[in-house]
């Protein structure tokens, strides 16, 4: 079974590519390598391929005719996409018009996508189930949000088939250590609270204390990278043996506040880290917690790894020790 993978030389997709790799997938990885590395690859070949361009990306479907595509490469943060949101529209939206353009001409019909819990912005009932509207309040969430409906349109249109798996807050790392998140300027909780735990920061800003939750602070569902990444596994097998286009959300159905996290980050690394408390940052729902249950009776998912605790224990060893 042959599977391209886009932005397999980020986090995600690294860790996707590993377990591919390992239960004994052809991968071919097609990465620009704007925020990922050529080492995280530990599977399968890597091609230097920026999906702005179809040529190439028809000539890599051409030459390596894949069985099915995984798209991961895109770009993530929530604060950038507000202050820079045509970056946002051209990486997710355009770019991945492109790949499915050139996917359909290309007559291979099989894809799975890295959606996000963004695409339902502020959601009225949590644990936020795929049917609950959606509302993206940041353009990174839109950004997915339009391809979610391109997809449903090039289903119907050329038989197009996908699986969209909405992401909520991944972390963590690989707990072999050889992978793990591996961005210069990174903005996310965990990654930045263990930054500054090694004191590459001066300090961890806590974004808002007037959300309406417990302690003020914002709450989200924090996922286990690996856990994830078996849950695309279970994605891909479903769609290549149902041929059927169906929507996923993945996290744990439980959250935790900022506060907690950071609590728990002190308590992990035994390093009291200076915190400051500020202003809410643009974008940011108060609250997102997914209903995975969907996951877990149709794809069989059995995550592995609910715990806060382990999940900060293998990004911190693999900020203590990263190989890139
Ligand atoms: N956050 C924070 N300080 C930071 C980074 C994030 O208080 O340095 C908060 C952020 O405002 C949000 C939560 O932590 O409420 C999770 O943010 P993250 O960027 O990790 O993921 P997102 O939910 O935006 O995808």
């Amino acid at each position: 079974m042959k599977i391209l993978v886009t932005g397999g030389a980020g986090y995600i997709g690294s860790h996707v590519v590993k377990l591919l790799g390992k239960r004994g997938y052809e991968v071919l990885v097609i990465d620009n390598l704007s925020t990922g590395h050529k080492e995280a690859v530990l599977y399968g070949n890597l091609e230097i391929v920026d999906l702005a361009g179809k040529k190439e990306i028809n000539k890599v479907l051409k030459e390596f005719n894949p069985d099915a595509v995984m798209h991961f490469a895109a770009a993530i943060e929530v604060a950038e996409s507000v202050e820079n949101p045509a970056k946002y529209y051209r990486n997710n939206t355009v770019n991945t018009l492109n790949l499915l353009e050139s996917m359909v001409d290309n007559d291979i019909k099989n894809f799975i996508f890295s959606s996000t819990a963004a695409v339902y912005g502020m959601p009225e009932k949590v644990p936020v189930k795929e049917d609950s509207p959606l509302n993206p309040i940041n353009p990174y969430g839109q950004s997915k949000a339009f391809v979610e409906k391109i997809l449903n349109d090039f289903d119907k249109a050329y038989d197009f088939k996908y699986i969209s798996l909405r992401y909520f807050n991944v972390a963590g790392a690989d707990p072999e250590g050889e992978l793990g998140q591996s961005y210069q300027n990174a903005t996310h909780l965990i990654t930045r609270a263990l930054k500054t735990a090694k004191g590459e920061y001066e300090k961890l800003y806590i974004f808002g204390t007037d959300y309406p939750t417990s302690d003020g602070t914002a709450i989200r569902d924090y996922i286990h990278v690996m856990d994830l990444a078996e849950a695309h596994i279970l994605a891909l097998d479903y769609l290549l043996k149902e041929k059927k286009s169906d929507i996923f959300n993945l996290g744990y159905g439980h959250g935790y506040s900022v506060k907690e996290v950071v609590e728990t980050a002190k308590k992990v690394t035994g390093i009291d880290f200076p915190v400051e408390e500020t202003d809410r940052r643009p974008g940011d729902p108060a609250v997102l917690i997914a209903d995975s249950t969907k996951a877990k009776r149709v794809l069989n998912w059995k995550p592995k790894y609910d715990n806060l605790e382990f999940i900060i224990k293998t990004a911190w060893n693999w900020e203590l020790n990263k190989k890139f």
